[in-house]
Parts: structure tokens; sequence; C-alpha cells
């Protein structure tokens, strides 16, 4: 099929959101030759609230999907390296170093470089233009463009998913299942010592109840978060808590951002019909870390392949779509959430011994788990399938 350049006709596919997960599902679309829209309210490049760390199983997924290596990403990397530490609030509890690099990006310039991409590979893209209501039979109404018709929709836009309405989602177990995450970016030279010459990502537990604080290394600034589960005590006071400990001035602690993150709330059933959810607004990031980029590039590459089940008559797509949720992504973010489920209420009762513990057992595989390269399923062996 050609490129498609008159978005005024129908659509193959229209996938809506052009973060990571629809920029995937987009660019795999168009290779194939569908046409295809990518629809986005945000002109790029945008503003995204992200830590910005890439494991090696992200690599391999960008690979695949994308051919996108590592140098391709020179412009969006600000930092890598093996080294880690965990700790419990400021206690060190491990320093390790990992088989593979930890990469950090700026998001703004990495999903700028994965819309470039799709671009290049023949998607439309629909930018500045916001999906204003629900989507209905294969139609969305957009705010400059009336009507938008497509026979397929993948709703990729996020957390606060227009698109999820139409599937109707049970919405307690959705908000039960939904973390507040906060950051602050803090330059190194207003940062006490020694703050200031940290060089490796560090996790920190303990300072909150339902989730963890992370300090991730740039070369000239440091990112400052915290993640966790609604709860008595707000996400702020825990965050401040971690600040106050690290010494961080009351000067860097604004603006604070603050976005929601869906941590174990992914949707049972993320399509129906001719309308696939992929990415953080199917809830499809992983429960203990909160790692999105990975699960957001593979479920929007999934619900691009299963759309091609149907257009070349292999299989329904939504039934298509299920499988291969099932195959790869399902067992990981079950196991991950059972991990936090029991880990927290431990560390939450016990302090730093629980984790200790858990830490000696798990050993190096720990990081492999984080990288993919073993499963958070009794860290077996993983082998990742794109197909
Ligand atoms: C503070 C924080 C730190 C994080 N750190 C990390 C990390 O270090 N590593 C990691 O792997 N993950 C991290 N994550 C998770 C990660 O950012 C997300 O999982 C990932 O961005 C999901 O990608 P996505 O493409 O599904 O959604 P998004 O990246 O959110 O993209 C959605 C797109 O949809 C568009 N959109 C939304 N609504 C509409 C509409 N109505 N009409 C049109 N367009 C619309 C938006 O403009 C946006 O471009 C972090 C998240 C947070 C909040």
């Amino acid at each position: 099929m050609s490129q498609h350049a008159d978005h005024a006709e129908p659509f193959d596919v229209l996938v809506v959101g052009a973060g990571p997960c629809g920029c995937a599902a987009a660019l795999t679309l168009a290779r194939s030759g569908v046409r295809v829209g990518l629809l986005d309210r945000a002109r790029f490049p945008r503003p995204k609230l992200c830590g910005g760390l890439l494991t090696f199983k992200t690599f391999l997924a960008l690979e695949h999907i994308a051919a996108i290596r590592e140098p391709d990403l020179e412009q969006a990397v600000t930092a890598r390296t093996a080294n880690y530490h965990l700790y419990y609030q400021d206690r060190l509890l491990r320093s390790g170093r990992a088989s593979r690099p930890f990469v950090l990006v700026r998001r703004e310039r990495f999903d700028a470089l994965l819309l470039q991409r799709a671009r290049d590979a023949g998607a439309v893209q629909l930018l500045g233009r916001a999906l204003e209501c629900t989507p209905a039979k294969g139609e969305v109404a957009t705010a400059e463009h009336g009507l938008l018709r497509a026979r397929f929709l993948i709703g990729a836009d996020g957390v606060n998913s227009r698109m999820r309405r139409a599937l109707r989602p049970d919405k307690v177990r959705w908000h039960a299942g939904l973390a507040d995450a906060v950051e602050i970016r803090a330059p190194r030279e207003a940062l006490p010592e020694p703050l200031r010459h940290r060089q490796e990502p560090s996790l920190h537990a303990g300072f909150n109840r339902t989730g963890y604080g992370w300090i991730f290394p740039n070369q000239d600034d440091l990112v400052l978060g915290m993640c966790g589960l609604r709860e008595a005590r707000s996400l702020h006071s825990s965050f401040f808590g971690m600040l106050d400990r690290f010494q961080v001035p009351e000067s860097l602690r604004r603006p604070l951002r603050g976005h929601p993150l869906p941590y174990g709330n992914w949707l049972p059933r993320p399509g129906r019909g001719a309308l696939l959810l992929a990415g953080d607004a199917a809830g499809i990031v992983e429960p203990t870390l909160g790692e999105g980029i990975f699960y957001a590039l593979t479920s929007g590459h999934f619900a691009a392949l299963s759309v091609l089940d149907e257009l070349q008559g292999r299989a329904m797509a939504d039934c298509a779509y299920m499988q291969r949720l099932a195959r790869d992504i399902r067992p990981e973010l079950r196991a991950s959430h059972a991990l936090r489920r029991c880990l927290l209420p431990l560390v939450n009762r016990f302090g730093q011994a629980p984790l200790d513990l858990f830490l000696k057992l798990g050993g190096t595989a720990l990081a492999q788990m984080v990288h993919g390269e073993r499963s958070y399923w009794l860290l077996r062996r993983k082998h990742w399938r794109w197909d």
C-alpha cells in the first residue's frame, strides 16, 4: 500500500498518542505498507515527566521494532553506567555492577527520535490535535479536524487515556492500582556533597510505604523522584522527607512535577473488536519499579502485529493481541506485582532486614531480572519475542 497523504480519507489504522507506544505501533504498521495516522495533542519535541532510565531489554525492543541501536540515540543519552546502588532510606544496602549498562535519556529527545522514525517509515503525523471524545465505530473526533476514520484504532494516549473509556474498564480496580510519581531535576553544582558527584543510579526503599524513591544521574543534573500508590501520608511529604535526608536545598524543590503512573492496574482485556489499547493507556507498566518504556514499545508493537494479523486474514486482532500479551507481558506483570506485594509489607513492618535478605538471595540475578535477561517469575531465564 502506498504512503497516505490525504487524511480526509479513512486510514487503515489510526494510532492515538505518539509516545513510545504509539510510535512503535505506527512504525510497525507503516513498515508493512498499511495506511496509518499517528495523532497526538502535542507538537514534538514535547515535555514528558520521566526518569528516562532504559534497561537492556528496552534496547532489544528498539532494535527489533525500530532498528534503533544505542549510537542512534546519541542526542538523547545523558549517562550510561552498569553500576547501581540500593538503599534503605539513606543506608546503603548493596552496590552492584550489572552485566549490562543502564542508559539514561532525555525523554523529549528520545520520543522525538522515535516519532521521526515512524514518519520516515510512512506514518502520517497528525500533531497538535487532541482527541476530544470517546471513539465509536472506528471514528475519533479531534479538536481541530472533526472526525477521523479508520478501520482499526490503537489507543496509546497514556495513563489519562480517553480511548480507554470506550472499553469501560473497572474504575475501582483502575484507581486502586494507580500510583502518583513526582520528580525534581536538580543541577549538580547546586547540590551538597556527596550527592553532587553521584554518577550511578540508586533506588531508595523505606521513605514511603507503597513505592520507592530514586536518584538518577545525568551529565549536568540529577533526577530525584518517588512513586507510590495513594495512601494516607501524601507522596509529597514522603518525598520531601527523602530530600531532607539528602539535604537538598529548598530552592531546588520547585518546580515539583507529578504525573500518575499505572502500578499494577493493567487491563485484563485491553482490546475489543477493532479497538486495542497499549502502553500506559492499558496500564501495561511493570508494577515494582514502574518501568514503562519497554512495555510501551513492546505492547504497541504487539497491537500493531495483531492488527496486521486481521488485515491479512490470519486472526481477529483483539484475540491475537491478547495471546501475545499472555505469552510475553502478562506473566512478567503478574510476577512483578506479586513481588511488590510480598516485599513492601515486610519492609514496612521490619525495616531493612527483609530487603537485605532478598538482595542476598537474589544476588546478581536481580540486575539481570531488571534488564530482562531473567524473568520476574522465579528469576528464570527470559527470552523475549517480538513476533
Ligand atoms: C515520574 C515518572 C518517571 C518514570 N521513569 C521511568 C523510567 O525511568 N524508565 C521507564 O522505562 N519508565 C519510566 N516511567 C514510565 C514511562 O514514562 C511510561 O510508562 C511511558 O512513557 C509510557 O509510554 P506511552 O507511549 O504509553 O505513553 P506516553 O509516553 O504518556 O505518551 C502518550 C501520548 O499521548 C498523547 N495524548 C494524551 N492524551 C491525548 C489526547 N486526548 N489526544 C491526543 N493525544 C493525546 C500525549 O501527548 C503523549 O504524547 C516513568 C513515569 C513517571 C510518571
